[in-house]
């Protein structure tokens, strides 16, 4: 891993500002995808939708990260990633010799873009190689899982964060600062749906709970989750569950459509939906002084959000995708805080896991002793 120190680092920054105010990066072009001394180099691992249409493009809009390397399955990817991105022949790998990245000082952070039940097995393998991780979402299969995720990476003293984009968006850092401030006063109620219609190839993995883990509640019910939770400020105390099943033909593995009831500390209730089969992208925040919501509220952006004042809740749009890169990097270059830190992506899967147990015992209801684990303001 290159040597930075935060001095150099700061120093480069400035340079860097009067650099940049003479290129124009394009889309297609691959000047804004070198490396520099401000610059950590990222390998994504898993050349997918995610990957391609959206972190390699965020990747060329960062300002402390670039591609570095790539790590697929599929040979002919690489030529094709190698021409667009100006990529070395040296910093392509594939699933069976990734392990040694841990010679290749290009690589600074892994990002682990595979389907979850690979997650732990390459955020692991990474750590070993001194690697900085992002593991997406959902973190992991289980609990369990998570905790391996975390401890090797303190054994390995690397940093880690979940792909949580929402949390280094502006929008998110508004409703937690209404919160905070009590802007429309006290919370009483919060309501999250995160669901889409799920179609195409009935085989695919996020159908397939071998490799997804779960059905709506794994890929989109995290989002619900983490609104929740950032609508509230606290963590929950109890969750309740249904799930819904109206084409069981199509979800075979896993689940369709859940809904959620959460118990707050202060008294706050919540409901969330999340589905895959029915569309869903809205966070509303009930207080006692009025409200604020978001619809969309989950989707790469732009966000949308009004308040009970008649006001607009508006922010440039920036990809989600390159501020959360840049402030992963910005936490390893300079110590500033992890916005999304190993602990929230466990956190939401101690939730998840509570989730399912409910459901397998008709809505019983589970406490849940989380203390502030996740929670970052
Ligand atoms: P995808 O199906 O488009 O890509 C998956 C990649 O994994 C492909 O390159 C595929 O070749 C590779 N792969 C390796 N082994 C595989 C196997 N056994 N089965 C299937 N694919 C295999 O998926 P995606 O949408 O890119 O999602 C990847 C990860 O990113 C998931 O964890 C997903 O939850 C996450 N994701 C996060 C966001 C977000 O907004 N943070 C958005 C989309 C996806």
């Amino acid at each position: 891993m290159k040597k930075i120190t935060r001095r150099t680092f700061t120093t480069s920054l400035g340079k860097g500002l009067v650099a940049s105010s003479l290129l124009i990066p394009t889309f297609s072009s691959f000047s804004s995808n070198k490396p520099s001394a401000d610059k950590l180099g990222v390998a994504l691992v898993g050349l997918g939708s995610y990957s391609t249409y959206q972190l390699a493009p965020s990747l060329l809009e960062t300002k402390h990260c670039y591609l570095s390397a790539i790590v697929t399955g599929t040979k002919e990817k690489e030529q094709i990633w190698k021409e667009k991105y100006g990529l070395s022949r040296d910093c392509m790998y594939n699933y069976e010799n990734f392990d040694s990245i841990i010679n290749n000082p290009k690589i600074d952070v892994v990002y682990v873009v595979l389907p979850n039940s690979m997650h732990a097995d390459f955020c692991i393998r990474a750590a070993r190689a001194g690697k900085h991780v992002i593991c997406e979402k959902p973190m992991a299969m289980s609990v369990v899982e998570c905790d391996t995720i975390i401890k090797a990476c303190k054994d390995n003293k690397v940093k880690l964060s979940v792909g949580y984009r929402m949390q280094s968006d502006p929008y998110t850092h508004e409703v937690k600062k209404y919160v905070r401030e009590k802007t429309f006063g006290e919370v009483n109620f919060v309501a999250s749906d995160a669901a889409y219609i799920s179609g195409g190839n009935p085989n695919q993995w996020r159908l397939n709970k071998a490799l997804s883990g779960g059905g709506a509640l794994m890929n989109m019910g995290v989002y619900s989750i983490q609104t929740s939770i950032y609508g509230v400020g606290q963590n929950p105390t109890s969750v309740s569950a249904q799930e819904f099943s109206t084409r069981p033909e199509y979800f075979k593995d896993t689940d369709e459509t859940i809904t959620a009831q959460f118990e707050f500390p202060s008294g706050e209730i919540g409901q969330m939906m999340t589905s895959h089969n029915a569309n869903g992208n809205r966070l509303k925040v009930h207080c006692n002084k009025g409200w604020f919501e978001l619809d969309p509220a989950h989707s790469y952006g732009p966000i949308s959000g009004r308040t009970s004042k008649g006001a607009e809740i508006k922010f440039p749009h920036k990809r989600q995708q390159a501020l959360q890169m840049d402030d992963f990097a910005k936490h390893i270059l300079l110590g500033t805080k992890n916005v999304a830190p190993g602990e929230m992506g466990k956190r939401d899967m101690i939730i998840v896991e509570a989730i399912y147990q409910s459901i397998a015992q008709n809505g019983k209801k589970q406490q849940l002793d989380l203390g502030t684990l996740g929670i970052v303001s």
